[in-house]
């Protein structure tokens, strides 16, 4: 691993002058923690304690008779999505740096969250940019954040989302840079960010191949995860890489589906595939699920779509929603709205034995999910 590592054409550091400092201290960061028994040691013994890892495998014949198919369960994690895999590993890394103050960008809330808990396990102060739009959407999550003791920035400008949130915490990052962290939520961002989120989360494949082995003696024919940014599908990926039988397979959301129908551009301070204009200009993502609701994605991403080792498929918002539906009804398992998009593809999928990645609980897209169905809470 280098500081300029790429994926293939995919990835780099679009970034100021300003922050190079920071990105090559993070890197050299990263590498000693990576080869550090002791990093690794707190961060196994956190997701155990702490998160509740290994998180399930769960078979669910209702959902999808006729198959053999498996959900990794990271719905049962300690706040209730994946992130808070990579947000543990992201402050315990900070404070290796010395770094007292700790900032974010979250879209659905699920990643604020994680940040302000992992914030408070560890007693640093913690500011998280949200745009207003999905404050309204998320309000919950924006509760949860202030019991932890975060401060939450609304963000005002553009589409009032992610895409903003995250402009504005790369803003005061500049700003900050000697006393802060940046804990970037998905496999985006400038080197070293998609590197670090990718081996946070590839724990999430790991377990799964690990206890899909045990249960069923053999590999799955296909891994289906949602692709927001790509955190979840390519830690979830990762388990699987290097089996070549194994098919992989990312769901976005069908008008945010970056590598479905990006171009090559950059965001965010990384080059990947991203949803723009001819002039380079950011188009408006949407989907009804926030977290899913971004233009860009992880430049892994784009290279494995490239290379042919991982397909991307759209999911419309109705298909999200009866998934969701579905899966709560046969299962008894209220899945996110983000997760319910990789759930909605598998009846397409030509294949019997399929592990899909439950990136999250539901309970936090109730109001949005009654909203849209035309009930009231
Ligand atoms: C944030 C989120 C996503 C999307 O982010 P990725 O980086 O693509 O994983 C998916 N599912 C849940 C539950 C989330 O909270």
């Amino acid at each position: 691993m280098t500081t300029t590592e790429t994926y293939g054409p995919y990835g780099g550091r679009y970034v100021p002058e300003t922050l190079i400092p920071a990105l090559d201290e993070l890197t050299e960061a990263w590498a000693e923690a990576l080869a550090d028994p002791a990093y690794l040691a707190e961060v196994e013994h956190l997701g155990r304690t702490y998160t509740g890892r290994p998180s399930p495998i769960t078979l669910a014949p209702r959902f999808a008779p006729g198959k053999r198919l498996y959900l990794k369960r990271e719905d049962l994690n300690h706040t209730g999505a994946h992130k808070i895999n990579n947000a543990l590993g992201q402050v315990v890394l900070a404070k290796r740096l010395g770094k007292s103050r700790i900032i974010a960008e979250t879209g659905a809330g699920q990643h604020g969250v994680a940040t302000a808990t992992a914030c408070a396990r560890f007693g640093l102060e913690c500011v998280v940019f949200m745009g207003s739009e999905d404050m309204r959407r998320q309000a919950p999550n924006v509760e949860r954040m202030h019991l932890m003791g975060a401060t939450v920035v609304p963000v005002e400008f553009g589409t009032k989302t992610l895409k903003e949130a995250t402009s504005e915490a790369i803003r005061d990052w500049i700003t900050n840079v000697e006393t802060t962290h940046y804990v970037i939520g998905s496999c985006v961002g400038p080197a070293p960010y998609p590197e670090i989120v990718r081996e946070l989360q590839a724990v999430i494949g790991r377990e799964a191949r690990e206890q899909l082995l045990e249960v069923e003696g053999a590999l799955p024919d296909v891994v289906v995860a949602c692709v927001g940014g790509g955190s979840n599908a390519i830690g979830m990926f990762a388990g699987f890489m290097d089996d070549a039988g194994v098919r992989l397979i990312g769901v976005e959301a069908a008008e945010a589906a970056s590598l479905g129908g990006g171009r090559t551009g950059v965001l965010h301070g990384s080059r990947s595939s991203i949803l723009a204009d001819s002039d380079g200009q950011i188009a408006d993502a949407h989907s009804i699920s926030a977290g899913l609701d971004y233009p860009g994605v992880g430049p892994e991403h784009a290279y494995l779509r490239d290379i042919g080792r991982a397909e991307y498929i759209p999911c419309t918002d109705e298909q999200a929603l009866d998934a969701f539906q579905r899966l709560s009804r046969t299962e008894g398992i209220i899945p996110a709205l983000e997760s319910s998009h990789a759930l909605a593809v598998i009846d397409d999928i030509d294949a019997e034995y399929i592990a899909v990645c439950l990136s999250g609980r539901g309970d936090k897209d109730l109001a949005e999910v009654l909203a849209a169905l035309g009930r009231t809470s």
